[in-house]
């Protein structure tokens, strides 16, 4: 959450970081702003709302600063306002600064700077920070001890705070200067051709430079003109290591869709061969990992899995849960990363435990994960976000490479974590029983993932006209069994989040302990129905729900026979192995949300109250 910038270099800096908030926007759109060191002081603008608009101040006030930080923001602390909006400015005009987080002492630190005559102009965390970053400058100047002044006073006042932090700081007495560092919040430093730039994601930097430096959590930069230098909260040095990021900027932008979201749900078919490619064995009958730095023969020790996760990743975990059982015949346990953090779970040592996250900085799952270490257990990440908190903290792990992820939906990411889950249960359960016959039909299901969505896809001018026919609806039901219980859950996550229609997602069977009393004319449920043992089960549930006149949207296998009249729409999808029922179900239930949400004339790139990438607890 949050988007970060900062620049030093010889070009206007304003326009380069409007610029990169522009592609940033997805990570926090409440408010935006921008500061650059110029004449002597602090040149900046600030406004409440998108980028868009705090742009069009920007522009008139025609900034020439070579050194900026700019920022957009998620708010926690303080409504969404043009004085709460970052940068925050210290009350002696001195720092300008930029934060991701959240400062949990923030209250007793403003008391004390009250008593020092410090003065503040906004309810954020933030500008208590940033007026305590001035505190240890005044000080700092009084002792005089010869380090970098500006760098120091960032360190010191950083060793007063708890909580996280992503931060970018200017001073007026240091011109072509900034420093940052970070804490559970994310911050990548783009070294660029005589020029550096910050920022909380690659997206950001990618126009300008590939290559760039994961800054670790703890770490400080100090970025010069000419250079720059890492050290730690402690100052020790740290030596900096140069990665290179191999998406391309093509990647990050619309290429003629009109929304990301829309891009992330057709690039489906894409991204699930990145997933998969390399990743069978020879003999075509088993999945292989690089990354997991664990051997078959400790696989074959581990008689429990704990899936931990957030969100949409969670439902990703649950048909893993679903996958692993029933394929590996292990025993799996997938527990919510911010329920897991604080409740002392009963873990055995031969449990291996896994966390999933896109992003690889959601805070919770970060948690999770460190809280598991803590207790001794290895931990494996499947995660997107090359060389995120997560993957660098994990024991070992497996990348997703669907390549960036921007709509704040998740989708692409989602069937990819789906799809990750299933081969994991493979991997396991041909380690265990799983025949090699078994084995290489599982592996031909997986390989022919793509063009089953490549099918569905094609189908989406169906599913759109269907959800217009629904979109002033106000409550929707999902229902499935099994592994497609996780995928009513999703649906009705997707729904809620990009239409704000209040949607439920449950167990079909369940409806009649509780949610039917919902049904009316009024609500449609949509009910995932593949075909199998449970077919007529389901069946039967829509019967419940169409007796009581609710309207019925069946997704169901084609060729499956459903009973004249019972369904008001139906969807198709192909028939399938079991493994990747999860992935192709989800396909209608994404575009279904999407057209819904489309139609009722919402923002789905950027809902309300929503933003990407989870860095506050
Ligand atoms: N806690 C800060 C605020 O509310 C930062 C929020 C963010 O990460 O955008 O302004």
């Amino acid at each position: 959450m949050c988007g970060i910038v900062g620049y030093v270099g010889q070009q206007k800096a304003a326009s380069i970081i409007v610029e990169a908030l522009r592609r940033l926007e997805y990570r926090g759109y409440d408010s935006a702003g921008v500061a650059v060191l110029q004449d002597g002081g602090i040149a900046f603008a600030k406004k409440a709302g998108r980028v868009e608009v705090m742009a069009k101040v920007a522009a008139q006030r025609h900034f020439t600063g070579t050194t900026g930080i700019g920022h957009t923001r998620w708010a926690t602390h303080g409504g969404v306002t043009d004085a709460n909006a970052h940068p925050h400015i210290s009350s002696d005009g001195k720092f300008a600064l930029i934060h991701n987080g959240v400062i949990e002492n923030y209250s007793q630190i403003k008391k004390f700077l009250l008593t020092k005559g410090y003065t503040f102009l906004s309810e954020t965390d933030t500008e208590v920070l940033c007026n305590l970053v001035a505190y240890h400058y005044a000080k700092e100047i009084a002792d005089n001890n010869g380090h970098n002044r500006l760098l120091e006073s960032v360190r010191k006042a950083l060793r007063h705070v708890e909580g996280t932090y992503g931060i970018a700081v200017l001073c007026v007495d240091f011109p072509g200067e900034m420093v940052a560092a970070r804490k559970a919040s994310p911050l990548i430093l783009g070294v660029g051709d005589g020029e550096y730039l910050l920022a909380s994601d690659a997206s950001a930097l990618i126009s300008r430079t590939r290559n760039v430096v994961y800054l670790k959590d703890g770490e400080l930069v100090h970025v010069t003109t000419a250079n720059f230098s890492i050290i730690t909260l402690d100052q020790a040095d740290v030596s900096p290591v140069v990665d290179r990021i191999t998406w391309s900027i093509a990647d990050a932008e619309l290429n003629g869709y009109g929304t990301f979201m829309e891009k992330e749900i057709f690039e489906q078919p894409q991204a699930l061969e990145n997933t998969m490619r390399g990743r069978f064995a020879e003999d075509g009958s088993t999945a292989q990992f690089g990354g997991l730095n664990l051997s078959a023969a400790e696989f074959r020790q581990v008689d429990r899995l704990a899936f931990c996760a957030c969100g949409t990743a969670w439902h990703a975990c649950l048909v893993a849960e679903h996958l692993i059982e029933r394929f590996a015949r292990l025993p799996v346990e997938v527990d919510y990363a911010s329920e897991f953090r604080y409740r002392n779970s009963p873990l055995d040592r031969r449990t291996l435990f896994f966390v999933m996250s896109q992003s690889g900085e959601t805070i919770d799952t970060l948690g999770a994960l460190r809280e598991a270490k803590r207790t001794g257990y290895r931990v494996l990440a499947i995660n997107n976000v090359v060389g995120s908190s997560i993957a660098r903290e994990a024991d070992g792990g497996i990348y997703q490479h669907v390549g960036p992820e921007i709509g704040v939906a998740s989708t692409k990411a989602f069937t990819s974590q789906l799809l990750l889950g299933a081969m994991v249960a493979l991997y396991l359960g041909r380690l265990r029983d799983m025949s090699f016959n078994d084995g290489v039909q599982y592996v031909e299901a997986l390989k022919g993932v793509p063009d089953l969505v490549r099918q569905i896809l094609k189908g989406a001018p169906h599913i759109q006209a269907v959800a217009k026919r629904y979109a002033k609806a106000t409550d929707f039901l999902f229902l499935g069994r099994l592994s497609l219980f996780p995928i009513a859950l999703e649906g009705a996550l997707k729904l809620k989040e990009i239409s704000y229609i209040h949607a439920e997602g449950y167990p079909a069977a369940e409806i009649k302990h509780g949610p039917i009393a919902l049904i009316t004319d009024k609500c449609p449920s949509v009910f995932l129905v593949p075909k199998g043992e449970i077919f007529n089960k389901i069946v039967s549930s829509m019967q419940e729900i169409k007796a009581r006149k609710g309207p019925v949207i069946a997704i169901a296998t084609e060729g499956s026979e459903l009973p004249p009249g019972l369904a008001d729409e139906v969807i198709r999808i192909p028939d399938c192995h079991e493994a990747v029922l999860p992935i192709v179900a989800s396909i209608p239930v994404q575009l279904l949300s999407y057209y819904i949400a489309l139609e009722r004339g919402c923002d789905v790139d950027k809902p309300r109250n929503l933003a990407k990438s989870v860095t506050v607890e």
